[in-house]
């Protein structure tokens, strides 16, 4: 794991794979699920890695993770310092992004900090796969509601891939994967 400093990054000789969202998503977690292994470390104290993780995975690609945003106790110095690091990542190295997940909490609405990182992304022509998480802790009823609420508000924002998942039960685990080798291909 390379834990890039924020003033650079790794060689883009490889592509990466990039994952985005709120502080507490579930994004450690997941990253976990798909390498099989902990590698991420899931946080007791959300809101406070600033840090952009890189993993190479099987030395062919980055899993590149993030820090996570909109946690509501965070100062806005922090917000501040979160927002120059994402300007900073998207503006120069997203170029070398093979694809961008985004990931919501399948549980809830969309909040104002996920819709301000949808537009933005919008704005820069970034169309990310969603990554809806912690499925298991919803019924299938509830579930195929949240899917039918998420499909209608993410196309605003051009969305058009969106998978439900589960670091716990590993729903979605393998339709992640499945993406990521339909990027590689391409
Ligand atoms: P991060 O801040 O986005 O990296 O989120 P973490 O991976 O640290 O997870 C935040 C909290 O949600 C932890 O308590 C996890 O155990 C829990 N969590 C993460 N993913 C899942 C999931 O798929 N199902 C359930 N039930 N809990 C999860």
């Amino acid at each position: 794991m390379i834990a890039t400093p924020n003033d650079r990054f790794p060689d883009p000789l490889l592509g990466e794979f990039t994952f985005v969202g709120r502080s507490n998503v579930g994004k450690s977690s997941l990253l976990n699920a798909l390498l099989g292994k902990k590698v991420a470390f899931v946080s007791k104290n959300p809101g406070k890695t600033k840090t952009i993780n890189y993993f190479k995975v099987n030395g062919k690609f980055y899993f590149v993770d993030l820090p996570g945003y909109g946690y509501a106790r965070t100062s806005k110095k922090d917000r501040e310092e979160w927002r120059k690091i994402i300007e900073r990542y998207f503006s120069e190295r997203s170029w070398n992004m093979k694809l961008l997940f985004s990931l919501i909490d399948s549980r809830h609405e969309l909040m104002e900090s996920d819709e301000q990182l949808l537009e933005w992304l919008q704005i820069l022509g970034i169309s990310p796969v969603v990554l809806l998480t912690k499925t298991d802790k919803l019924s299938s009823n509830e579930l195929n509601k949240q899917i039918s609420y998420f499909k209608r508000v993410l196309s605003e924002y051009g969305v058009e891939k969106i998978i439900p998942c589960s670091s716990l039960s590993k729903e979605g685990i393998e339709d992640v994967w499945k993406v990521i080798v339909e990027a590689l291909q391409n």
